[in-house]
């Protein structure tokens, strides 16, 4: 017999993908042109010339041998020295390179965070709307997730709420902003609080509760605004990051967790998740993108596009009568759905070749995701559609 309940998640196509595939189908029949597939958050532009020149040079430039050998297990020294750097001259957060955990990417970087920290019984908060494969990671680590509700009306922490869901067993919360799927960036007062109050339970229960920042949006922000660094607020932090979204390059799987210093017994902590990698089988990162983007830190593909996207489709929609926040980063927009029942709203999209995502498999009824990570072009084409959907709903 093998596991069920692996043959099952491997059976189960997430919303989202059930969604795309139905889009595949659509542009068969009808042409791609003619399909407003807001489904995936699959990067629309290009990684920064600089990367490809850089892979370039590397491939010319570098021992052949080395650029393609193992590196350390945990990633190649230099690599995680200058991502030390980094850290250090962007955040001003004390870091070092045998705090950093190279990955492939945030899911490698979340999956082994969670079994590097998790013992059966454990629980781990997840704050809705979230990305749906937290449950998924979590509850492969042996943990219970427990679900807390963002406040309806700006998608930042209920810390009632929050307050009310840690206990004894809570070992970690995952925390991801900018956040996939509402684009919302946590403030600095949230973060402010959220460290009060899980200092505040780590001293009544003894015990330690780690923030999982889930970070593959950091640098997708729009109109300045800043996303706090959660290491320099609240102590036992683990850092998941990627260059997935920020560099455009989420095919090729790199990524990386840093182990602040300020977590007790980081180098304890930091061996976990070492052994979690060992015991995941995820160790040396692909080690051209380790070079890659060691020498590209900081540095973004073109998000004034999808700064350009955002605007467009927020000003449209608000316009046309749709509930939305302005998100400041990622590339999603959030909004209500004009009845009860998103996927019945979902589905009625679908009459105008629009295909968005319900909120309920981010944990949150009621709303919908609309990923603007495609073309403007499809968006304009989409609008006329959006407007006789709801339209419909006014009779
Ligand atoms: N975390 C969030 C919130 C995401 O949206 C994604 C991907 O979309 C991931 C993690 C996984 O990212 P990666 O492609 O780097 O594995």
């Amino acid at each position: 017999m093998i596991s069920e309940k692996m043959m099952e998640l491997g059976k189960k196509r997430s919303v989202i993908r059930e969604i795309f595939e139905y889009g595949n189908k659509r542009r068969q029949e009808i042409g791609a042109e003619n399909v407003f597939d807001f489904s995936l958050g699959n990067p629309s532009i290009p990684a920064p010339d600089v990367v490809k020149e850089t892979m370039l040079r590397l491939i010319n430039e570098k021992d052949p041998v080395k650029l393609h050998g193992y590196t350390s297990a945990q990633g190649d020294l230099s690599v995680r020295s200058a991502i030390a750097e980094d850290i250090k001259n962007r955040f001003g957060a004390a870091s070092g390179a045998d705090l950093i955990y190279m990955t492939c990417g945030a899911a490698a970087s979340l999956t082994i965070s969670l079994n590097a920290l998790v013992r059966d019984g454990d629980e781990v908060i997840v704050l809705a709307p979230f990305f749906p494969e937290y449950r998924v990671f979590a509850e492969k680590a042996g943990a219970k997730v427990r679900v807390v509700k963002c406040r309806e009306e700006d998608l930042q922490i209920d810390f009632s709420a929050l307050q009310e869901a840690i206990n004894e067993k809570t070992k970690a919360i995952i925390v991801n902003s900018p956040n996939n799927p509402s684009g919302v960036v946590l403030s600095e007062e949230t973060i402010i609080e959220l460290s009060k109050l899980l200092e505040r339970k780590q001293n009544e229960y003894k015990t330690e509760i780690y923030v999982i920042a889930d970070e593959p949006y950091r640098e997708l922000v729009y109109g300045g605004i800043e996303v706090p660094y959660i290491p320099n607020y609240y102590d036992n932090t683990l850092v998941c990051y990627s260059f997935s979204k920020s560099l455009s390059l989420p095919g090729e799987r790199i990524g990386y967790i840093f182990v602040s210093p300020k977590v007790n017994n980081c180098s304890d902590v930091y061996a976990a998740v070492c052994g979690a990698g060992r015991a995941l089988g995820f160790v040396c990162a692909p080690s051209l993108l380790q070079y890659t983007v060691a020498e590209n830190l900081g540095k973004t593909a073109n998000i004034e596009i999808y700064d350009k996207n955002r605007n467009i489709l927020y000003d449209a929609l608000t316009e046309y009568g749709y509930e939305l926040a302005r998100p400041d980063g990622a590339f999603y927009l959030f909004m209500k759905s004009p009845e009860e029942d998103a996927n019945a709203f979902c589905e009625r999209a679908k009459k105008y070749e629009i295909l968005i995502v319900p909120g309920d498999d981010f944990g949150f009824e009621g709303y919908v995701r609309i990923s603007y990570c495609v073309s403007t072009e499809m968006i304009l084409k989409s609008l006329d559609g959006f407007k006789k959907l709801i339209e419909e709903y006014r009779g």
